[in-house]
């Protein structure tokens, strides 16, 4: 088939969509007006929020290896160590890097005056969401539609871990009743409620209807998942892959 998206640019953002399309199946054309890799070091950190992405093409781990692994990071203001943090099992996994370096190295950061204004410029990056869109509809606990799905440990595996279908799904944290399981077109997650979900803002038993990229598109009280179907008539949405 002849390709119809051509994508002009082949950096980060232009690969991973190229990524994307390819998990797909969807013919696309992608060219750069460089003949080769960039010669600049543009990727000396990878945020958390990358590794998700990676993760969802099924490249995060080959990411984690071919990365070098940075064993202690130091906090320096005017010639003062003013904190150490221990960054060793960064490349042991993401769920261990999402769950344990991040939280507690981006309290130590945000004690530093001076870096408050970069971190905030990057938490602003990393912190993408679309709750103003008109594809984002409802409310949950403290989660709004539009916002990125938080990532909650599981006691087998964490909630992020489906989303490497790459398609639409629905999350439930606690139980769906089988009827309304069987209503919904999209497959269904269920996950055992945890304090650690409550943690994250999620609520009880609430359907949360999740897009390809793992950002929440609306959300319903497991009494109404009509609100689920009615949205998804409304877009006409469809699974991408169409398994179920
Ligand atoms: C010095 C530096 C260090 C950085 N370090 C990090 C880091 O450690 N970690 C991190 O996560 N991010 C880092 N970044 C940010 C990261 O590089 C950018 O967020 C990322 O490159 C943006 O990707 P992009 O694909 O949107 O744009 P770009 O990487 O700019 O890619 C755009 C591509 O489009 C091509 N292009 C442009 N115009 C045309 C045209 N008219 N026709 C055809 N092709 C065209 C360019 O050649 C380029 O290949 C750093 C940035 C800089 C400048």
């Amino acid at each position: 088939m002849r390709p119809r998206i051509l994508f002009v640019g082949a950096g980060p953002t232009g690969l991973v969509l190229a990524l994307c399309l390819a998990q797909y199946n969807i013919p696309f054309r992608i060219i750069d007006k460089e003949s080769g890799p960039g010669s600049s070091s543009r990727a000396i950190a990878v945020q958390a929020r990358s590794l998700e992405y990676c993760r969802q093409l099924g490249i995060a781990e080959d990411v984690i290896k071919n990365g070098m692994k940075v064993n202690t990071g130091h906090i320096r203001q005017h010639n003062r160590r003013n904190a150490v943090f221990p960054l060793g099992d960064l490349g042991e996994g993401i769920g261990t890097l999402l769950r344990k370096t991040v939280p507690s190295v981006l309290p130590l950061f945000l004690q530093q005056h001076g870096r408050r204004q970069t971190i905030f410029n990057t938490i602003s990056q990393v912190k993408v969401s679309y709750e103003s869109s008109r594809m984002s509809e409802g409310k949950a606990g403290k989660v709004r539609s539009g916002q990125r799905l938080p990532w909650v440990a599981g006691e087998t595996e964490d909630n992020h871990a489906p989303l490497a279908s790459m398609d639409w799904q629905v999350h439930v944290y606690g139980k769906a009743a089988p009827a309304v399981i069987k209503f919904l077109p999209f497959p269904v997650h269920e996950f055992t409620w945890s304090r650690a979900a409550y943690k994250k803002g999620l609520k009880e038993n609430v359907l949360y209807l999740i897009r390809p990229d793992g950002h929440i598109a609306c959300t319903a009280k497991a009494e109404h998942p009509e609100i689920l179907t009615n949205y998804i008539e409304k877009w006409k949405l469809q699974l991408i892959q169409g398994e179920q």
